[in-house]
């Protein structure tokens, strides 16, 4: 293995997205034009859970979905880079599905994006940044949790920019803080596909727990995940951070499933799973 990939160094393969040949060498086996394709999103999207809303409604400052009218959920706010697909559905996959590491600096960078999109109550503390747990044996299975392998580079990339210095924030040298031990996952959870919300989140109920609550009370948490599906995961681990004593939590994503994409979304990672 280890010769293989020296050979890979040395010699680019194909971009392992869209198969042009690379002419550089990288670490990242993918072309600068396909990473160049991710596109932020910048329709008018629900100022609590970043799903799609009507034109409409759009005219409005302050929009909210549906089901953020219909319901409470348990972040205050969830930002996300672009929409699940093309090229930022690739990396995540390769990342995930394929262990190609590299892909977390992009997806982290992305995300560091996203996080300005948060605006926080200024306390004296920085936020403290939150990757969503896998099971332990999942996380042997792959090797690494991959939403923390995305937090530790937007921790790192997001520091000096986060929060512009302005009169009422001073703090904006402070660097986000990554805790990657206050939340843990007590089982790997079957998959979501084909439930209704209320079986979600029956399913997730139990599945998280905060193993240090001092290390979360009191704090702003920005709880980070791959991608946003319908937010029952992110919002059970907000439900339990909140409980644990977190003052408020946020929640960062790479990528977001927009409107009507959920079940598709579902089933290509369903295939992609089993082919991993
Ligand atoms: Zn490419
Ligand atoms: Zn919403």
């Amino acid at each position: 293995v280890a010769a293989e990939s020296l050979f890979a160094t040395l010699f680019p393969s194909d971009c392992r997205l869209c198969g042009a040949a690379l002419t550089e060498v990288s670490r990242l086996p993918v072309c600068s034009a396909c990473v160049r394709s991710i596109h932020r999103i910048t329709a008018k999207t629900c100022a609590v859970c970043g799903e799609l809303v009507a034109s409409a409604e759009a005219d409005a400052k302050e929009v909210r979905c549906g089901l953020c009218q219909r319901a409470r959920m348990r972040f205050a706010k969830a930002v996300a880079y672009g929409s699940y697909d093309g090229a930022l559905r690739g990396l995540i996959h390769l990342l995930k599905y394929d262990r190609v590491r590299p892909a977390a600096d992009v997806l982290g960078g992305l995300l560091a994006e996203a996080m300005m999109g948060l605006k926080f109550a200024a306390g004296e503390k920085a936020p403290l940044v939150v990757p969503v747990p896998l099971a332990s044996g999942r996380e042997r299975q792959r090797g690494f949790n991959q939403a923390e392998e995305m937090a530790r580079a937007a921790v790192r990339k997001s520091s000096p920019t986060l929060a512009p210095k302005s009169a009422a924030r001073t703090w904006g040298t402070i660097a986000m803080e990554l805790n990657t031990r206050a939340l843990k996952r007590t089982r790997e959870t079957q998959s979501q596909t084909g439930l209704t919300r209320h079986q979600r989140r029956a399913n997730l109920r139990g599945a998280f727990v905060a193993a240090r609550p001092d290390e979360i009370a009191g704090r702003e948490v920005i709880l980070v995940d791959d991608v946003y599906t319908t937010g029952t995961t992110v919002s059970e681990c907000a439900r339990v951070l909140r409980r644990a004593g977190a003052a408020e939590v946020y929640v960062a994503t790479a990528a977001r499933v927009l409107k009507g994409e959920v079940a598709a979304a579902e089933e290509f990672e369903a295939a992609s799973r089993a082919q991993a």
